[in-house]
Order: structure tokens, then sequence, then C-alpha cells
């Protein structure tokens, strides 16, 4: 059992039976649900699943974990910032795209309003949301057990 010392959660991945311990701001990242997070790297088997990595504490898996941080988040908190915030800046997006002039060349022009919806959309609900929402919930998901 190889072991890294680091002052974040430790977690083990289960299928070579390696704990693993990260940065402090490495475990916020992980245990955030709000962070498009689909694995983590185990320093022996290089990409592991989050339902093959369980908490050394409490023994949850972290796909659980995070699918549980996600639940507890107080509904109005989600509603800021995966809908409300995501709709203004896709009506942002949509404003500042019609400032884009629009050549002979472009075979076609609807490509900026729409992907003015989509980027203005996408900031707040990728880039946002994972910094607002514990700020809204007043604790860090790397401190909860
Ligand atoms: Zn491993």
């Amino acid at each position: 059992m190889a072991t890294t010392t680091l002052n974040g959660r430790p977690y083990i991945h289960k299928n070579c039976d390696t704990m693993v311990s990260l940065a402090k701001s490495d475990t916020e990242w992980l245990a955030n649900p709000w962070w498009s997070v689909t694995g983590t790297v185990c320093p022996e088997c290089g990409i592991a699943d989050l339902n093959q990595c369980v908490w050394e504490d409490t023994g949850e898996d972290l796909a659980s974990f995070r699918k549980r941080m996600a639940r507890e988040t107080p509904s109005q908190n989600r509603l800021i910032c995966l809908w409300i915030l995501p709709i203004l800046g896709a009506i942002l997006g949509y404003l500042v795209s019609n400032f884009i002039p629009v050549t002979e060349e472009c075979m076609a022009p609807l490509i900026y309003p729409i992907g003015g919806i989509f980027i203005g959309a996408a900031i707040p609900r990728l880039g946002l949301a994972p910094f607002l929402i514990p700020i809204l919930n007043g604790r860090n998901y790397s401190s909860i057990k």
C-alpha cells in the first residue's frame, strides 16, 4: 500500500488499495459537485473512476458523496446558480453577439447569436457556479464528512 501525505482529505483507490492524499485545494475541487469531475488520478493506476475511490475516513465513495452534496445544496442556491445566472448569461451573450459584424463570407449569421447564448449560459454554469454555490451555502465541501 503506497501512501502520499498532504493536508487534504485522503481517499483510497479500491482497485489497488492505494491511499491518496490531496492538497486541500484539490480536495475542495474533488468534493465540490458543481465542478465537472468524472474521475481522479491514482498514483499507481492512473485515471480512476470516482465510484472506485472511497474517503479514507468514512468509506463513502466519491461519486456518491458528490451526489449527496448536490442533493443537500439548498434549492434556492441551485436555482440562482444553475438557472437564473445562466439564463441572464444567455441573454447577455445574445445581446453582445448582435455587435459582432456579420461578414459576407459567413455562411450562417445565426451562429453568432446561438454561440452567444451558449457561451453566455456556460460561463456562469461551468465557471461561476462551482465558486458561488459554496459561498451561498456558507460551507466548504472539503470539510464536510
Ligand atoms: Zn489505483
